[in-house]
This record gives structure tokens, C-alpha cells and sequence, in this order.
């Protein structure tokens, strides 16, 4: 299966062609159909084998399928989409690839996590924000003070939550879903990728997805 016949939109596919993708990864082939269908996912990948573009492209396409235009972005300052990861690194990567395909859309992505100024993401992120990139513990501060709103939030984004359970990000997890304004499971589409799928797990995708949730292995 190439880019080209999956479906997403031309600016993405030339992104893609920049970067030098001609196929997709196994994991890609098979998440990017189910997240086009409006289903949540549950896919067991490793790091390196893709996931990154397997989430952020049919998000992308789908974005630019409601038409981000510069005015309706304008008004936008309400992250549509949220990711979190466990570390600075793998959060700034995602935040990388989602700044690399997006290039030359209106989609704007922020990245933020422990360490940067509060204040200035803050900013960043009223300031027009689509995708919003966070570690947990990050994204709890931000929540906290109230500053930013989740009702536009359409996808949710859960990356190598094992290690974020391992690293004991649990509780921040749970407090996110319920949040406040979070859309409840039935109102968005959430998409978890693991590297293992142990017991905790599969109970954090019960409490995260919607029963009818689709599992990639
Ligand atoms: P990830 O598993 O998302 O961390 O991706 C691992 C690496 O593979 C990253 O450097 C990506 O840029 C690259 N990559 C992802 N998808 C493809 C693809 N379909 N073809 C070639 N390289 C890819």
C-alpha cells in the first residue's frame, strides 16, 4: 500500500514524499484505515516502527478535510487534538514529524513538558493551537490553571502508555479524562500505542476507549 492510496489529502502526501516515505510501515497500514473509520485504537508498536505517522496522518487528513482555513484557525484556541508522552524526547519528536507534515497547512502544533516556561506555552497555545503536544505532568500544570479549555478536543492521543505507567503517570492519565470540559469517550476518538499490553493496560484502554475499540498487534 503506498501514501498515495490511503486516502489522506495532496499537501499531506507531498509532506510525505519530502520525507521520504514511499510505503507504509505494517503499523501504519493498519491504523490508518481504522482511525479514518472514526474508531478508537488499542496498537501494540515499538518505537521505530512508524506509530508516530500511523496517529498524526489520518489526524492531519482530517483536519484538513474540515477545512482548517487561516480565519477558522484564528478562532481555534482550543487544541482540537491532544498527544501525550512520557519524556521531552519522544514528546518533541512527535511534535517534529506533526510540524513536518503539517508544513505549508494552517494546522499549528505546540509542543510543551517540564523545564519550558509555563507562561510562554500558555501563550503559544491561546495564540491559535490545533495539536497540542505534552508530557502528563506538563499538561495537568496547564490544565490546572485553567487556561485552556478542552471542549474542541476531537482526538486524544496516548503514546507508549506503558511507560507512562511504569513511570507512574497514572493518576495524571485518569485525572485528564476527567477533566473538566473533557469530551466524554462517546464524543472523541482515542487512540493508545504500547509497546506491551499487560493486565494494567488493558484495563487503562477499558477506562480510555470505547467498548468497541479496534486492537493492532
Ligand atoms: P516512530 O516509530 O514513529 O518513532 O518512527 C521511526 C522512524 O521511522 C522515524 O524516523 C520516522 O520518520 C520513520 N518512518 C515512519 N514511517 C515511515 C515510512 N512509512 N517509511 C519510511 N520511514 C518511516
Amino acid at each position: 500500500l503506498t501514501f498515495e492510496e490511503a486516502n489522506l489529502c495532496q499537501t499531506l502526501n507531498n509532506n510525505i514524499a519530502k520525507a521520504g516515505y514511499a510505503k507504509l510501515t505494517p503499523v501504519q497500514k493498519y491504523s490508518i484505515p481504522i482511525i479514518q473509520g472514526g474508531r478508537d485504537l488499542m496498537a501494540c508498536a515499538q518505537t521505530g516502527s512508524g506509530k508516530t505517522a500511523a496517529f498524526l496522518l489520518p489526524i492531519l487528513a482530517h483536519m484538513m478535510r474540515d477545512g482548517i482555513t487561516a480565519s477558522r484557525f484564528k478562532e481555534l484556541q482550543e487544541p482540537e487534538c491532544i498527544i501525550v508522552a512520557p519524556t521531552r524526547e519522544l514528546i518533541n519528536q512527535i511534535y517534529l514529524e506533526a510540524r513536518k507534515f503539517s508544513f505549508g497547512t494552517c494546522v499549528r502544533a505546540v509542543v510543551t513538558y517540564g523545564g519550558t516556561q509555563l507562561g510562554h506555552s500558555i501563550r503559544q497555545i491561546v495564540q491559535g493551537c490545533n495539536i497540542l503536544c505534552a508530557t502528563p505532568g506538563r499538561l495537568m500544570d496547564i490544565i490546572g490553571k485553567e487556561k485552556i479549555g478542552l471542549r474542541q478536543v476531537k482526538y486524544l492521543v496516548l503514546d507508549e502508555a506503558d511507560r507512562m505507567l511504569d513511570m507512574g503517570f497514572g493518576p495524571e492519565m485518569k485525572k485528564l479524562i476527567s477533566c473538566p470540559g473533557m469530551p466524554s469517550k462517546e464524543q472523541r476518538q482515542t487512540l493508545m500505542f504500547s509497546a506491551t499490553f499487560p493486565e494494567e493496560i488493558q484495563r487503562l484502554a477499558g477506562e480510555f476507549l470505547k467498548s468497541n475499540y479496534l486492537f493492532v498487534a
